[in-house]
């Protein structure tokens, strides 16, 4: 019987038998022992499965990787060290150099310059497009060498929302899957894989951590992508791979498996980005209450946008959740229950204005973080965004005023007091 998201939360993933801990144990342990040789041979070639070595495979993070996995709906999932190692794995899993990737520009600021900058280092070549491009232009972005096509449910800070299924159509009208980076809503309000995503990633540094604790990444497969069908194109995935004496891991591991499969024998053996163990214990405890928490963000963040809108030293509210807002219709489809906890909008007097407000927040706090349960604000033009120009600001829809607001779990009066309290000094 399948399991409501709240209780998947609370009790998917590990499974204790009989006499074992309740709580998910934390494996502090680099390397784990075989009684033959003749075994670990066999866990190298990959014709047994097991643990030997926690810089590619832990049992602590496999049991919280399996919960997301069963949260998101998918065949198979990974953790990582952090968001940004979680998009990188995602693409270079099946891109490499030589290759293109049609993404949505509308992108977290750190996602933007891996792929603008850092992969492209590598060879790897992006289109960006707007979510409000035509039909025609997101078809004339594919190329013969496009791989796969990248967008955000949510994007952070801008808060569009991604129209997943027009994306999904569109990739798989050339062969290749859609990867959507769910961090902002969380499976707890969108689900990409029932709209189309093959495959989605996180920073589970935001609300699934949900307490600023620990750093992490997750990716998580559909399982319904057919590398095969598409051979040529996927030749990692489709062709031997002689590290592991010619396994090919579209049919040695099924559709489920090769993805999760090749990205963990491959590039965490090779780059090593795990998530440490006792972090990802840290993750579960957040996942337990993320349920929870998610109500409560998204009621204070409701309410502060609203607040905010009706304020008259206020120039633009950005929340999928204000009717007057231009993704209120796409909310309503793909995040029915509410969006997240994150608002986005201009305070009247510009830079000098915003940072006025933000240095007279008193509960909110300073910080370069978001989707915390404690409220915290940001100036994305001045930190996560400032390696951008303004011509590429505008791009990616974020004005050079914008404050980016994220709403914790506290009580909602107590943070309207201190927006309204902050405007006064604007
Ligand atoms: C923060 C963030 C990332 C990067 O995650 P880290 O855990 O900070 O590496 C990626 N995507 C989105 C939407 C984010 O908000």
């Amino acid at each position: 019987m399948s399991k409501s998201i709240d209780t998947i939360c609370v009790q998917g993933g590990y499974k204790p038998g009989n006499g074992e801990p309740r709580q998910v144990p934390i494996i502090q342990s680099t390397t784990f022992t075989y009684d033959s040789s003749e075994f670990m041979g066999k866990l190298f070639d990959l014709e047994a499965s097991g643990y030997f070595y926690t810089r590619v495979q832990n049992p602590t993070n496999d049991n919280v990787a399996a919960k997301i996995c069963a949260l998101e709906g998918g065949s198979a999932a990974m953790l990582t060290s952090s968001g940004q190692a979680a998009s990188f794995y995602a693409v270079f899993n099946i891109a490499s150099c030589g290759d293109h990737i049609v993404a949505s520009s509308e992108l977290y600021g750190g996602t933007y310059n891996l792929f603008a900058v850092t992969m492209k280092r590598m060879g790897i070549e992006f289109t960006f497009l707007p979510l409000s491009c035509s039909d025609d232009e997101l078809e004339a972005a594919f190329k013969p060498n496009t791989k796969a096509v990248f967008g955000e449910t949510l994007a952070n800070p801008v808060l569009s929302v991604f129209d997943i299924e027009r994306w999904a159509k569109a990739a798989h009208a050339h062969g290749v899957p859609l990867i959507v980076d769910n961090t902002f809503p969380t499976p707890v309000n969108c689900r990409p894989i029932e709209w189309g995503a093959d495959i989605v990633t996180h920073s589970t540094t935001k609300y699934m951590d949900g307490h600023g604790a620990a750093v992490g990444g997750c990716i998580v497969d559909s399982g319904r992508f057919d590398w095969l069908a598409y051979a040529d194109k996927f030749p990692g995935l489709t062709e031997p791979d002689e590290s592991y004496r010619g396994v090919v891991y579209a049919e040695k591991f099924g559709l489920g498996g090769a993805y999760i499969t090749k990205a963990t024998v491959q590039l965490m053996r090779d780059l090593g980005s795990i998530q440490a163990p006792q972090n990802a214990f840290l993750l579960n405890l957040g996942l337990e209450s993320l349920h929870v928490r998610m109500q409560q963000h998204c009621a204070n963040g409701q309410a502060a946008a609203e607040f905010l809108q009706a304020h008259s030293k206020i120039v633009e509210v950005k929340y999928p959740g204000l009717p007057n807002d231009p993704y209120f219709e796409l909310g309503k489809k793909y995040l029915p229950n509410g969006s997240c906890g994150v608002v986005s909008f201009r305070v009247s007097g510009g830079r000098t204005g915003a940072e006025t407000f933000m240095s007279a927040l008193r509960l909110g706090q300073i910080a370069t973080h978001v989707a915390d349960a404690r409220t915290c604000v940001l100036h994305p033009a001045n930190a996560t965004h400032r390696q951008m120009n303004d011509e590429e600001l505008a791009a990616c829809g974020i004005a050079p005023d914008m404050i980016r607001l994220s709403c914790g779990i506290e009580g909602t009066a107590d943070l309207l007091a201190d927006l309204e309290q902050a405007l006064a000094a604007v």
